[in-house]
């Protein structure tokens, strides 16, 4: 597919119509011009028909008068009634009427459809010789008098000398103007009418001719939409040689070099295509070749560790054991990166708790926390949700990098990991993830770096802290992959903020953790120097509606306590931090009791993990329960309960001893091609008391297990002549036969996320990735043996 932009919506006004439209205003221009013209003609004409028709009427009464002079003359009413009579006979005449000289109507003759009533009254003088009379409802006529005289000398026609001869009478004439106003009515609607049909033939012979110089736009059009589809074989036509012509020809050469650099760019991304196929097998591959002998490498030590030794060798096991995990973690990494990178990481939709993994992170770092003296604790507003649904162990991963590097880059203080509830729909949730520090902080120029795979704040050679630069980068893709986002904010020498959020899901159907009513109003004092932990200590407890108080030193504390044990209300509880300047949590718990004796409150010390406390001194001093920081809210709510004797604590179930379960000694068929590997598995299978087979490879494994004796097999997945992969599916077709099924757990070294599938698929029952953990290989042996039925 081309990545042209669409064409848009269909043409709102195409190009025709607008041509048109633009040329319209000159022509109706033009013949606006034309109807002037014409209606100037038209008024001439108008004068013209009426002079011809006022001509016409008064020849006619002239001529009229004439024939009846000797009538008149005889007062021969009868002759001068034939006269009018046979007047009647030419066209256009409705009535005439012959009057006296002293205006008296001697004789009146009208056409049939003209009543004699409607011959308009003239006064006898001073009225005009030609009177047009109008009337809706009759036919409009002109009303024309000449006067009957004797010997009339002038010419017919000569109107222009008055005739001095004395009137005999008058003759009047009605001569109808229909016909003319007909005509003129006629050509009224003719020359718009004219007008509008000539401007319609100019504009569709317009329109005409546009489509006609346009036709090859639209051939255009709809080539390049065929090219924008994708479709680059095809080239427009060429049909004129004119500008579209030349459009066309440019629109070719641009498809050409557009099919040109389409090949190149597939066959570029085929060739990348393969690169990162190689670059995942290979990864795959590395990964296989690593773990193998790092996996010999820290399960024989462990092995070793079980045994008796003089204690500098075990010193050297523990350092070999631990860099071995450390490097370990390095190859976590990179593997991380490169599966992120190549979009292979899929993120887990699970329910967990969100304050266990919490707790878990905090728990792992205390150690190195508090062998460098920091405060490590974690903030837990009431109302954060608990129960959530999404990835633990890549949340987990997050906060360990966070939390890891903040213990790492800080050398006094404390580390402090924060969550809030940001927003919420529905049962979706955005929390808020921060892990602050008073370490040594980042320069600015380096804050925008830190995110990008292999960069460090000190890229130096001579730098003084070791790491990979790459849980940064492995952080903020997996925090983009939970839909939220991570910054920083930090000030060398004075320390650095990570902040990050998530989104995840409620789980459904986890009731909220209920108050725990009897601690409600029992009042408590908690003693730290340190006020986030003072704090974050005070919320949880009030939290759970205990009156709380807070001391900052024992010398306060005890000042508190005197002050209160006055008072009706003692204190009943005191959570005492076992590190303190000047007074410490002992010598604090010694004080009180010499003060308060049997009245002393219910002692319990927090303290960090270096510190020892042999259970004697804290009877001695009234400790009541000893515990280890970071103390989660969980284990603190659970450990005053008991200790104030509210609830006992849950039976715990006797733990088996490391080896065989439920007496039964399982027979293990180990298929592994690599000698170190198939020793450690031998090893770790014997410890646990169970018996074991070897093989080589999946031709070696499907021998071992036709000859019978076999209860579960731990198959390697990669395995020369066959693989595990392979063998599985064998042992499952042969098995149809007879309706058996033998346990088969892979054992593989691929850290992809599809590898698990493909071992189910192929008929595999579960699955251990290597280095192969002595727990998760006991949980298989044990629950093997617990399905097996007794011997
Ligand atoms: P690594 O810790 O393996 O070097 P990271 O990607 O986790 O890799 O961190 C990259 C760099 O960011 C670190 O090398 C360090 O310079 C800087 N950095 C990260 N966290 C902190 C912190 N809390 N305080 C100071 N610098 C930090």
């Amino acid at each position: 597919m081309i990545g042209l932009a669409p064409l848009g919506p269909r043409l709102s006004r195409s190009l025709k119509v607008q041509a048109v439209t633009a040329n319209f205003l000159p022509v109706a221009a033009a013949l606006l011009g034309v109807l002037v013209l014409f209606a100037a003609l038209w008024l001439l004409q108008l004068r013209v028909l009426q002079n011809e028709v006022v001509l016409r009427a008064r020849s006619l009464a002239e001529s009229l008068a004439r024939q009846s002079e000797l009538a008149a003359l005889l007062g021969d009413r009868a002759g001068l009634a034939q006269i009018a009579r046979r007047a009647l006979g030419v066209e256009g005449v409705l009535y005439v009427a012959v009057a006296s000289p002293s205006g008296e109507r001697l004789v009146t003759v009208t056409r049939e459809e003209f009543s004699a009533g409607d011959v308009p009254e003239r006064p006898v003088s001073g009225t005009p010789e030609v009177l047009e009379v109008r009337a809706s409802s009759k036919p409009r006529f002109l009303d024309v008098a000449a006067e009957i005289r004797r010997d009339d000398p002038r010419p017919a026609f000569d109107w222009s000398r008055p005739n001095t001869e004395r009137a005999l009478g008058t003759v009047r004439v009605g001569l109808s103007t229909e016909r003319h106003w007909a005509l003129y009515r006629r050509s009224l609607w003719g020359i718009p009418l004219l007008g509008l049909l000539s401007l319609a033939l100019v504009l569709s012979v317009q329109y005409r001719q546009m489509r006609k110089v346009l036709a090859p736009l639209d051939t255009l059009i709809e080539f390049t939409r065929r090219v924008a589809s994708g479709e680059l074989s095809h080239r427009a036509p060429v049909e004129r040689h004119d500008e579209v012509g030349e459009l066309a020809m440019a629109c070719n050469e641009m498809v050409s070099q557009l099919e040109r650099s389409r090949a190149e760019l597939l066959k570029a991304l085929d060739a990348a295509q393969e690169a990162s196929r190689l670059k995942s097998e290979f990864l795959a591959n590395m990964s296989h070749e690593i773990r193998t002998p790092l996996n010999g490498v820290i399960g024989m030590t462990e092995l070793a560790l079980d045994a008796q030794l003089p204690p500098e060798v075990r010193e050297y096991l523990r350092t070999a054991v631990d860099s071995a995990h450390a490097l370990m973690g390095v190859l976590n990494d990179i593997l991380d990166l490169s599966r992120v990178e190549a979009g292979k990481l899929e993120l887990a939709s699970q329910a967990f708790d969100l304050e266990a993994e919490l707790e878990n992170v905090m728990k792992s770092f205390a150690v190195a926390a508090h062998r460098k003296g920091l405060e490590l604790s974690c903030d837990w507003p009431a109302g954060t949700p608990r129960w959530l649904v999404g990835d633990p162990l890549r949340l987990r991963q997050v906060l360990a990098n966070l939390v890891g590097n903040a213990v790492k880059f800080t050398h006094a203080g404390e580390v402090l990991v924060q969550v809030v509830l940001e927003a919420e729909s529905g049962n979706r949730v955005l929390l808020g993830f921060t892990v602050s520090d008073t370490g040594i902080g980042i320069p600015p120029e380096k804050l925008s770096l830190i995110f990008e795979p292999f960069r460090q704040a000190d890229g130096s050679t001579t730098r003084q802290y070791g790491g990979t630069g790459l849980g940064l980068a492995i952080c903020s893709r997996l925090v983009a992959m939970m839909g939220g986002r991570i910054e920083v904010a930090s000030r060398p020498g004075q320390g650095s903020s990570f902040r990050f959020t998530a989104r995840f899901e409620r789980a459904a159907g986890q009731a909220p953790a209920a108050e725990p009513a009897e601690l409600a109003g029992l009042r408590v004092l908690v003693v730290d120097d340190n006020a986030t932990n003072r704090k974050i200590l005070a919320e949880t407890l009030g939290g759970w509606a205990m009156e709380v108080e807070t001391a900052g030193s024992g010398a306060e504390a005890l000042a508190l306590l005197r002050q209160a044990s006055a008072g009706p209300h003692p204190v009943q509880l005191m959570l005492l931090d076992a590190v303190m300047p000047e007074l410490d949590g002992f010598e604090t718990a010694r004080r009180v009791r010499q003060l308060m004796g049997e009245q002393a409150p219910i002692i319990m010390m927090l303290s960090s993990v270096g510190v020892t406390a042999d259970g004697r001194r804290c009877r001695r001093l009234g400790i009541a329960r000893y515990l280890v920081k970071p103390v989660g809210r969980e284990e603190l709510l659970e450990a005053v309960l008991e200790t104030l004797g509210r609830r006992r604590r849950p039976s715990e179930a006797p733990r088996e001893p490391h080896g065989r379960s439920g007496g039964r000694t399982l027979s293990v068929l180990v298929v592994e091609d690599n000698p170190v590997n198939q020793r450690l598995l031998e090893a770790l299978v014997r410890a646990a008391g169970h018996q074991v087979q070897l093989a080589g490879d999946g031709l070696q494994a499907l021998e071992a297990w036709r000859r019978g004796g076999v209860d579960l097999i731990l198959m390697d997945v990669q395995m020369p002549k066959l693989d595990g992969l392979e063998a599985t599916r064998r042992i499952r077709r042969q098995e149809q036969s007879t309706g058996e099924h033998i346990p088969i757990v892979a054992l593989t070294a691929h850290a992809f996320d599809g590898d698990r599938d493909r071992c189910l698929s192929a008929g595999m029952d579960d699955y251990l990735s290597k280095p192969v953990s002595r727990a998760r290989l006991l949980e298989v042996l044990e629950r093997t043996a617990r399905l097996l039925p007794a011997p």
